[in-house]
């Protein structure tokens, strides 16, 4: 088949076919792919120039801004492999990551430079490069002022194109290896599933440190060759303005961002008429927003997109047009796809009963960086077991009901509550916590704690403490704080339904 074999093959590909087309567009930047590929080859020749070979990590700690892509098609050029950090980690989160991807080098927010680990405590990460729209405080052009490098470095398509970092429901993240066979099988089953060509225009209002961004956004649009409309922050109302002014096509959002839309008072006024293709995915959709959208926008097709990390985006895509009819469903496995529900043994169950989710295609990763343990758990013949309670019917519909995993799932972002309870039981006046969820009408679910305390301590203490060592989305919102010990079951697991209803 002519299906590229690297992401840089991807983007030279489009590039060679669309050059002039809009490519990136970001604030008052709007570059061409000839352009944009003019940068990236300049960026390449800098990285270079700072000694980086094919296989190296390069960290990447930035928001939505247009450098964000140009970096990933840089190190694609050069064979290298970037980490995804979130801007929303602190301090001990982003020191981990750093440390255990053993980053060459980290590009970053100038403006979170106070967030940055001490050298001495990264010793590996021997360039840093703050990134800032602000001459002064920026170091890009250490990067961009390079003449272009000439050829791309040559990649296998099972080498690592990108690690993300996902938390577990034992403590730390794992780095999730993406290669780039992966991300393109991904791009191009968005791209052939939902017949995009390169007169599509998409947001990307999701962060681009996430799979829904880097995955769905931006290696989707350059397998269609479309352009891609970059913001920095999702604002609903700024939302609604941008896709209108920009004649958008295609998206794919979390549901609370469409619950955030369909909230502005003015959402009737926007001319949303080219808007075609709606995906959505990262938490379950409400069934009143699924309704509202399709009666307010007549040519919007709504697709659920079920995936994570581990699949590299989609696993399952529901074909717009069986959207309303099959309102429960995530949608088909997508092409190439397996899915399957096994009982608590590891047998497959028959259709309709209830089991997890195990997922298998050319999108699913061979494992985590540098931990072996963790892959050999969550991985079998090739199979990610999701951790998601669900079913596949007869006629190929995959449902998901619950999970096993425990997580909290708040708006898309996911909250691991190991992870919390962990930081909880540092402080000195904490016994023991449990993280439960907390219905939110827009979130879908918001973060819990029921704290048990050996000393009088004020949640605002508990809060802050949290705050320093963890992302802010993570969090615990409310707590109950307790005397009394958490109810476990006889082989000393918290019970954590029962607490729900207690606490
Ligand atoms: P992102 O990293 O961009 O948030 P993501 O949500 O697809 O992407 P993960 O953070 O790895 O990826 O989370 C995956 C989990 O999200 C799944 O195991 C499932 O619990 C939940 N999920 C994803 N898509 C859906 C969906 N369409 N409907 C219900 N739950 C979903």
């Amino acid at each position: 088949s002519d299906r590229p074999a690297s992401l840089w093959a991807m983007i030279a590909k489009t590039c060679a076919r669309n050059g002039d087309g809009e490519a990136l567009i970001c604030g008052n930047a709007r570059l061409s792919w000839r352009q944009a590929v003019d940068q990236a080859t300049r960026i390449a020749s800098g990285f270079r120039k700072l000694g980086l070979r094919r296989g190296d990590r390069v960290a990447i700690l930035l928001g939505n801004r247009v450098e964000f892509p140009l970096l990933l098609f840089a190190a694609a050029h050069e064979g290298l492999v970037t980490v995804l950090l979130s801007t929303r980690q602190q301090k001990p989160e982003i020191a981990y990551v750093l440390a255990d991807c053993d980053a060459r080098i980290l590009i970053h927010e100038a403006a979170l430079v106070d967030r940055l680990p001490d050298a001495r405590d990264v010793p590996e990460v021997v360039h840093r490069i703050a990134v800032d729209d602000n001459p002064a405080l920026s170091r890009f052009s250490v990067l961009a002022d390079n003449a272009p490098a000439p050829t791309p470095v040559e990649t296998s398509e099972e080498d690592t194109a990108m690690i993300l970092y996902t938390s577990g429901t034992t403590g730390k993240p794992k780095g999730a290896m993406l290669a780039h066979c992966n991300i393109v099988h991904s791009s191009m089953v968005f791209v052939s599933c939902l017949e995009l060509t390169d007169a599509d225009r998409s947001i990307a209002a999701v962060p681009l440190g996430h799979v829904t961004g880097v995955v769905a956004n931006i290696t989707t649009m350059i397998g269609c060759g479309g352009a891609l409309i970059i913001m920095p922050e999702f604002k609903a109302a700024e939302y609604l303005k941008l896709a209108a002014r920009e004649r958008v096509t295609y998206t794919v959002m979390v549901p609370a961002m469409y619950n955030l839309c369909l909230l502005q008072p003015d959402f009737d006024s926007y001319d949303l008429s080219s808007w075609r293709i709606g995906g959505f995915g990262g938490a379950p959709m409400p069934v009143a927003t699924i309704e509202k959208l399709e009666a307010t926008i007549p040519g919007l097709k709504l697709a659920n997109c079920y995936g994570a990390t581990e699949t590299t985006s989609p696993s399952t895509l529901m074909p717009g047009e069986l959207t309303a009819s099959h309102i429960d469903s995530v949608g088909l496995p997508c092409p190439g796809a397996r899915i399957i529900a096994m009982d608590a043994a590891g047998r497959e169950l028959p259709p309709g009963e209830i089991g997890e989710l195990w997922i298998q295609s050319a999108s699913v990763i061979k494992g985590y960086w540098n931990n072996p343990k963790a892959t050999a758990e969550s991985f079998t013949a090739g199979f990610w077991h999701s951790g998601d309670l669900g079913s596949v019917d007869a006629g190929g519909f995959v449902r998901v009901f619950d999970r096993q995993k425990d997580m909290i799932n708040r708006g898309g972002l996911k909250i691991y509550s190991a992870e919390v309870e962990s930081v909880l039981a540092g402080h000195p006046a904490v016994v023991e916590s449990a993280i439960i969820a907390k219905p939110c009408p827009v979130l879908g679910e918001r973060v819990h704690a029921v704290v048990v305390t050996r000393a009088p301590v004020a949640s605002d203490d508990l809060r802050s403490w949290c705050a320093e060592r963890l992302s802010d989305y993570k969090v615990p919102e409310t707590m109950a704080i307790t005397a009394d010990p958490l109810p476990r079951n006889a082989n000393g697991k918290v019970l954590k339904r029962q607490l729900r209803e207690l606490w």
